[in-house]
């Protein structure tokens, strides 16, 4: 059996792991650079599409056409997005369907953006084992629906990996931390990000695993308190320098990282001081962590609302909750963790990088998968109720929520008009009593009904979801015996002719990608030497003969000139002959600083020597 990993397919971060043969435990796969962390962004920029930290970095350059938080859009409509779209600074077309991105001049889909994350990290792997990697444990939020989960299989389709199974993160982070191997327990899974906040209560019982409960906030987190500590700063700079920065973004820009690291450090530290020079001023100011805390208090506190929620909806009190598990930085922050420690009478399970946790606990998940861990099984629940819209627009519910899936329904219906030979079948999800409050996952037809008085015809439907969540939903007239049958794609899915097209076209800017990264890095390697070439100008024009300078400035202003076209080899040339005909200078630079370095020591050791 060939290998799977373990992707956590995070809204800001994504990470891959596998569990060690040797030693069992989950590891994750660092990049070329030691970096575990891929931040979820992709960037559409000209020359071609880039991934993680160089997209990350085209944010403020292209915000048009670099897309970061997808997570949130995949498997929704246009009017499921409208509110969100507020926080982001590129276009979605409002149409008919599945959200479609504007970018670049074109238009991609949710699913076409997390498959360059998932083809980034597939790569990772394959370039860690040395072998093809096909095959992929994905983690979504438990409260993820139909719609949303079989996006994530399509990303997975598109970017070559077949995805074996959804697991819930909160799943993947107990089993991170081994707690399949209870007999029994309760647990508790805090996950507090960058942007979200989620809760959800799981019961264990003999290596099952069930949500009993899910509750959150999609726009709470640890940007939030950078906010509230910008907000503080920005107070404080008004009362000491009279200067308001608000309407710089330059300055905001810095104070929003300054307050993000002094947030990180107050984590470890009690105090920790920031020193910013502006324009005008430069403003310092020791920040202690009590300071920070009584700013961020409100929002801690509302992630407890949530966490009594679930407990709620679980129908348990916080004290029968056996384990706690942190998941997400900001868990990092002293005072969160003594809050959820005072809220379940627990203290919570930290030991693991609350970053890796999630994709640590996919990578068991993939291995119990692959056969290395056996007697296992995993149950989670359906998170909203399923159903049809009958007579009148009501919703009728087929599987309420919180149902242990893999699981069925069936239930008969009838026609309400004599002779119809066409049934209108719609699914719904969602707890409201009429359909148009239902989110609406899916509507076919059921044609070729003999024609009857109206409420003869027996038509079944059949639910059925999958041990990923995944619903087929099957439709048949059971009276005349001619039965017909049809599977549902979700409103908001990707039909397979567009998975097919979309898996080409990623093959077509893989190769682009590639282009693109060579051409940054040669952009990058040219401005490298470029300012080392001004530098020595600077320093030793005068030990340079007139004939010698001429053709290097020449050389300069050729690598300038061609530096921002889309020509890497042409660059590359450039750069090398520009490194060429600069090395008599460097040598002569580098003898003239030795020289200055051996006078210096000279008088160094005399002045050290007693
Ligand atoms: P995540 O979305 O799980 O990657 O969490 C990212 C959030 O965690 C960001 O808001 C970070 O500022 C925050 N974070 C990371 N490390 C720490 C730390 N040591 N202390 C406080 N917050 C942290």
């Amino acid at each position: 059996m060939s290998r799977i990993v373990g992707i956590d397919l995070g809204t800001t971060n994504s990470l891959v792991a596998y569990v060690d043969e040797q030693s069992g435990l989950p590891r994750v796969i660092p990049d070329r650079d030691g970096r575990v962390l891929l931040p979820s962004v992709v960037s559409f920029t000209p020359e071609g599409v880039l991934v993680g930290e160089p997209a990350k970095r085209q944010l403020v350059r292209r915000p048009g056409s670099t897309v970061y938080s997808v997570k949130r859009f995949m498997g929704r409509g246009f009017e499921d997005v409208r509110e969100e779209l507020r926080y982001f600074p590129f276009s979605v077309a409002p149409a008919e369907g599945i959200v479609r991105i504007a970018v670049g001049g074109r238009e991609v889909t949710p699913p076409e953006v997390s498959a360059v994350v998932l083809r980034a990290l597939k790569e990772r792997a394959e370039g860690h084992f040395g072998e093809a990697i096909e095959r992929a444990v994905v983690t979504v939020p438990a409260y993820f629906n139909d719609s949303q989960r079989q996006a994530t299989k399509d990303a997975g389709r598109i970017a070559g990996l077949d995805v074996v199974r959804i697991v819930n993160e909160p799943t993947a982070a107990s089993l991170a931390y081994g707690l399949h191997q209870l007999a029994r327990g309760v647990i508790a899974i805090y996950d507090l990000g960058g942007g979200t906040f989620d809760i959800s209560i799981l019961r264990v019982k003999d290596g099952v695993f069930e949500v009993l409960a899910t509750n959150g906030n999609t726009h709470l987190g640890g940007d939030d308190f950078d906010r509230a500590l910008v907000e503080w700063l920005l107070d404080d700079i008004r009362a000491r320098h009279g200067a308001d920065l608000s309407g710089d973004p330059e300055a905001m820009q810095e104070l929003r990282l300054a307050a993000e690291a002094a947030k990180i450090r107050l984590s470890a530290g009690e105090r920790t001081a920031l020193t910013l020079p502006f324009a005008d001023f430069t403003y310092h100011r020791e920040i202690l962590r009590g300071e920070l805390e009584e700013l961020i208090e409100p929002l801690v506190q509302a992630t407890l609302a949530p966490c009594r929620m679930a407990l709620a909806d679980a129908g348990l009190p916080a004290s029968t909750i056996d384990e706690v598990v942190l998941v997400g930085g900001s868990t990092r922050v002293p005072m969160v963790r003594r809050r959820v420690q005072e809220l379940f009478g627990k203290a919570p399970h930290s030991q693991l990088n609350p970053d890796e946790v999630v994709a640590l606990g996919a990578a068991v998940q993939a291995q119990i998968l692959a056969g290395g861990i056996t007697h296992m099984l995993l149950l989670d629940v359906t998170p909203l109720s399923l159903g049809l819209e009958t007579l009148g627009g009501v919703a009728s519910a087929l599987i309420p929520r919180n149902t242990t899936i893999p699981t069925g329904a069936r239930e008969l219906f009838t026609t309400s008009v004599d002779g119809q030979t066409v049934v209108d079948l719609h699914v719904v999800q969602g707890e409201r009593e009429l359909a148009r409050d239902c989110r609406s996952l899916a509507r076919f037809e059921l044609r070729g009904i003999d024609p009857m008085p109206a409420g003869m015809p027996k038509i079944e439907v059949t639910f059925l979801i999958d041990a990923n969540g995944i619903l087929q939903v099957h439709a048949k007239e059971l009276r005349t015996g001619k039965a017909a049958s049809i599977e549902v794609t979700p409103t908001y899915g990707l039909a397979d002719a567009d998975v097919a097209r979309m898996v080409e076209e990623s093959y077509a800017y893989a190769e682009a990608d590639v282009h693109a990264r060579l051409l940054i890095e040669a952009r990058n390697e040219a401005d490298t030497v470029m300012t080392h070439v001004e530098r020595a100008l600077r320093q030793g024009a005068d030990l340079v003969p007139a004939g010698e300078l001429a053709a290097i400035r020449a050389a300069l202003d050729a690598l300038r000139q061609e530096r921002d076209g889309g020509n890497t080899e042409l660059i590359v040339a450039r750069t090398v002959a520009l490194n060429q005909i600069t090395e008599p200078l460097a040598t002569r630079l580098m003898d003239a600083a030795l020289r200055a370095a051996l006078a210096s020591r000279r008088v160094a050791e005399i002045m050290e020597s007693p």
